[in-house]
């Protein structure tokens, strides 16, 4: 951390690097190109967003990363701290005390406009839940003259009120649905304020015809996903929603053991039935990539 302010650049490391176990790969990768960088400060009211980085973001759905053939991936900002406290927690550098930088909204829509600059398909805030600094950063950054979608992806905590704030600067929703069931909210350690919360704002989301991604991940601990993934369409309605995508994350990657766990076929071929049966559109991730 620096004292005065000063710039740091994208630091082009893996994130988590990709990697293989039998046929599953990782999809996520860092870009190497990206030069942009970013004015940093001591965590105060002049610097008050905390990132724990930046960079440009290969891998993710093609909503967000582009379609793969075009490589274009998504100019992402992974913003410090969380609301929860999942025990499958595969992203612990968004709890360490500090964040690796502090930094100001004018900066961060600077960054937004190199990222555009650079051909990025989206910009990509990763955010526990609503953060007006962060808000500020895309208003400041369409002033500038951001013309590309943002994805506004979150852990699914966060209030109506909150979200009413984001729909008219939000293009794409992508919003974690960790769990509904009593088995399913005790395999990531949460508990069913959680739910009731996810679900109230989703479902304000999909009422007022927002683009929403669902991203449901698959753990270890649990079985039966196939419930989970059928009362989260249920509930939700998805069915009804056709702009709206449910994104199936097949892989965890357990930051402790430092491996990464697939999804058995069995299981991805029980959620595609269910998808299929209530014609809600999904995504996959197969050998690395995303497929409908
Ligand atoms: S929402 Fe994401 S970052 Fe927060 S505890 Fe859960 S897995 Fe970790």
């Amino acid at each position: 951390m620096t004292s005065s302010p000063t710039f740091v650049s994208a630091r082009n490391k893996s994130y988590v690097s990709i990697s293989r176990q039998g046929s599953l790969v990782l999809s996520d990768s860092w870009d190497s190109r990206f030069t942009g960088q970013i004015l940093v400060g001591n965590p105060s009211r002049d610097f008050p967003i905390g990132l724990v980085d930046f960079g440009i973001l290969h891998g993710e759905e093609p909503e967000v990363s582009g379609p793969p053939s075009q490589k274009k991936g998504a100019g992402t900002i992974y913003i410090h701290g969380c609301l929860l406290k999942c025990t499958t927690c595969y992203q612990p550098e968004f709890f360490a005390q500090r964040a690796e930088i502090y930094t100001d909204p004018q900066s961060v829509a600077k960054l937004l406009l190199e990222f555009q600059h650079s051909g990025v398909h989206s910009i990509n805030f990763v955010v526990s839940s609503y953060n007006p600094w962060v808000l500020k950063a895309i208003k400041l950054s369409r002033a500038m003259g951001l013309s590309i979608p943002v994805v506004y992806k979150f852990s699914g905590a966060m209030s109506v009120f909150e979200a009413k704030n984001l729909i008219s600067h939000v293009q794409l929703f992508s919003a974690d649905f960790k769990g509904i069931t009593e088995g399913g909210l005790a395999a990531h350690g949460l508990n069913r304020e959680y739910e009731t919360r996810t679900s109230e704002v989703l479902r304000y989301l999909l009422k007022n015809d927002q683009t929403v991604m669902i991203r449901y991940l698959i753990v270890p601990t649990l079985t039966k996903h196939w419930r989970e993934v059928d009362e989260i369409i249920r509930s939700l309605q998805l069915y009804r929603y056709k702009k709206s995508k449910l994104s199936i994350l097949t892989q965890y990657w357990n930051p402790s053991t430092r491996t990464i766990v697939g999804a058995p076929l069995s299981e991805i071929e029980e959620i595609r039935a269910i998808c299929k049966f209530y014609d809600v559109a999904t995504l996959y991730q197969k050998d690395g990539i995303y497929v409908g």
